[in-house]
């Protein structure tokens, strides 16, 4: 499951300042002399809030972990907002001032992609095409993070209504926040043309069939050149049968959740429902895996080891920056996740492999996805709600 874009601890290091607001020594109030070994990551939906309303208890569990000192970050498959934002609307819902250090958004990782590791991999001022999130919220979130050329599919479509015409009816919301394409589509003349170095999914897909067509003429364009077609697409003498190796760029889908839990009585498809389809699209359009061909993508979010290395050294710098990086800081030994979904939260635990040998005890709560039964991925620990599991957890470290 790691991920090779993310692989490099330096990378991720840099990356990840992009967002980071930093925090103070005396940021995490300490009620105890002690220093903990251990630490939470709590899932958001279905484990603290339930569409935007609080869970019970769920307030209390933070606010006692901050008067302990007790270090956590909310690991969240959400995005769509910056994580400012974010932080900001979660504090004033539950009532609990937090810090944005202590959020991981499932794009976080992201961030990392504007410098990459050298200058040829950096996408600063590269064009990227940015999917997801209402109206061109995950365009300032990008750009936020430091992209300078920020294309949404709705830009596309104001300019060229003809690339998916069946959005017509939606052409009052596009014009809220299109901006003109910063060149056109040209595939007479390629070199001037709009042309993509990455993809990425940032968030739920709004207008499913715009964003699909639009990733589709992408991945079978040549070079990422919007309006042409690779004459490689179906050659059977390259690998993969010539599809995606003709410079198009990378893929990449943040949140891989298939379901998530909302108002409605029944879970609802998420933004991994949406690669679904895609792929589903992909492979009636090439063959797919039944001719051994495959969508290159990269996914990122829960479960992923990498979306746990960003979330570990994210731990890491919070604990310094609360109780300081000196040799006699004893080593973060524990991490208990906290979450609702067996898929994501508790597989991205128990497969997670951890650089600095801690080890992540998944605890699965009954006030989101999962509401009983023989869970899809065995956690270590159920328990009712997040209070109960911050108890539990409290007494298995042995914190009273
Ligand atoms: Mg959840």
């Amino acid at each position: 499951m790691r991920q090779p874009v993310w692989q490099s601890l330096s990378l991720l290091q840099r990356a990840s300042s992009h967002y980071r607001v930093p925090i103070g020594r005396r940021a995490i109030q300490t009620a105890s002399s002690r220093i903990p070994n251990f630490a939470f990551a709590f899932d958001i939906d279905g484990v603290l809030l339930r569409s935007s309303k609080p869970i019970p208890g769920a307030a209390d569990s933070l606010a006692l972990l901050k008067k302990q000192g007790i270090p956590f970050i909310l690991l969240t498959n959400g995005g769509g907002k910056h994580e400012t934002e974010r932080v900001a609307e979660i504090s004033d819902k539950l009532q609990v001032p937090l810090d944005p250090s202590v959020i991981v958004q499932s794009h976080s990782p992201f961030a990392e992609l504007v410098k990459g590791v050298d200058e040829a991999s950096s996408l600063e001022n590269k064009c990227v095409l940015v999917v997801g999130g209402d109206g061109d919220n995950c365009r300032r979130v990008a750009e936020q993070y430091g992209f300078k050329n920020v294309v949404t599919p709705g830009d596309i479509f104001t300019a060229y209504p003809s690339v998916w015409p069946f959005s017509k009816n939606f052409q009052d919301y596009y014009n809220t926040f299109s901006r003109p394409l910063p060149k056109p589509i040209d595939p007479t003349n390629p070199t001037k043309g709009l042309k993509f170095d990455a993809v990425f999914v940032f968030n739920d897909p709004r207008d499913w069939a715009l964003d699909t067509q639009v990733i589709m003429d992408v991945l079978m364009s040549s070079q990422g050149v919007m309006g042409t077609l690779s004459g490689t697409n179906g050659r059977t003498d390259l690998p993969n049968h010539g599809y995606q190796q003709d410079g198009q760029p990378p893929l990449y889908f943040s949140n891989p959740d298939l379901w998530w839990a909302a108002a409605y009585p029944l879970p609802r498809l998420g933004q991994g429902g949406f690669r679904e389809a895609l792929e589903g699209v992909w492979a009636a359009t090439t063959g797919g895996p039944s001719k051994g061909i495959e969508l290159k993508k990269t996914v990122i979010g829960k479960p992923f080891q990498g979306t746990y290395e960003f979330a570990e050294r994210q731990l890491l710098r919070n604990r310094a920056a609360a109780f300081g990086n000196d040799a006699s800081l004893p080593p973060l030994q524990k991490v208990y996740m906290i979450g609702d979904n067996p898929e994501s939260d508790i597989r991205g635990a128990n497969s997670y492999r951890s650089d600095i040998g801690s080890s992540w005890h998944s605890i699965l709560v009954r006030t989101g996805v999962y509401t009983g039964g023989e869970p899809a991925w065995t956690p270590k620990t159920i328990t009712d709600n997040v209070q109960a599991a911050v108890e539990w957890a409290l007494k298995s470290s042995k914190w009273t």
